[in-house]
């Protein structure tokens, strides 16, 4: 089974896949948890060149590129082989990111967009989408606060934070979550960890047939 989280900043995605793995160990599931952009070594440059703002400057279209390239490397040599061998593929992000992020710049072609998740894709889509919902101050807010490696561009980012902005990113995952909803299913973000927690096991539970 292949279970993708999806959301916009600070909306627990990270902490939600860890629970989620933990748990699916416990019924003696074998799972690999792994992330986007990166999951490959090649994958991890490429998301080390986009959050230090090092290609800023050649604007969406080339980021959604650079994605779709790290996207490839990942599907191909870490993603596909683990669900051939029978284990549950977890991702911290995935193709819905794509037109979520690089879709709500609203300077890279729809149509291009949809082209390059096709060709790099295939017949490949996830079994289960979770998408958490959080309105985006909140989101924002628990994000400033969090350290990652790539804190400083990051936080960059948020600081002049055009609310917007991430106000489209969220619209884009929930109307890609109403178009899709057998693959997707929208889960309320804003209670705390044990709460939202609860709520993906079960709505997983319930998909997957646990
Ligand atoms: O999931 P995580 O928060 O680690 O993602 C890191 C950052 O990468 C996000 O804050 C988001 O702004 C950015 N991102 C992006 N385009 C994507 C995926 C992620 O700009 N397709």
């Amino acid at each position: 089974r292949f279970i993708t989280f999806e959301g916009g900043e600070g909306t627990g995605k990270s902490t939600q896949l860890r629970r989620l793995a933990a748990r699916l160990r416990g019924l003696g599931i074998e799972v690999l948890e792994t992330r986007e952009p990166g999951g490959t070594q090649g994958a991890e440059l490429i998301r080390h060149a986009v959050l230090s703002g090092r290609v800023s400057e050649y604007g969406a279209f080339a980021e959604a590129l650079l994605m779709n390239v790290a996207r490839d490397d990942h599907l191909r040599h870490v993603i596909l082989p683990a669900l051939e061998e029978g284990r549950w593929v977890l991702s911290d992000r995935f193709h819905d990111s794509t037109r979520a992020y690089q879709g709500a710049s609203c300077t890279v072609d729809e149509g291009l967009l949809q082209a390059m998740e096709e060709i790099v894709l295939s017949d490949t889509r996830p079994d289960l989408t979770v998408v958490l919902d959080l309105d985006v101050e909140t989101g924002l807010g628990r994000a400033r606060k969090q350290t990652k490696a790539e804190a400083k561009f990051l936080r960059d980012r948020f600081e002049d934070a055009d609310l917007d902005y991430h106000r489209r990113v969220r619209e884009v995952f929930l109307a890609r979550a109403r178009a899709e909803p057998e693959r997707c299913v929208v889960v309320a973000a804003d209670g705390d960890a044990d709460e939202v927690a609860e709520l993906v096991w079960r709505a997983v539970a319930s998909r997957l047939g646990l």
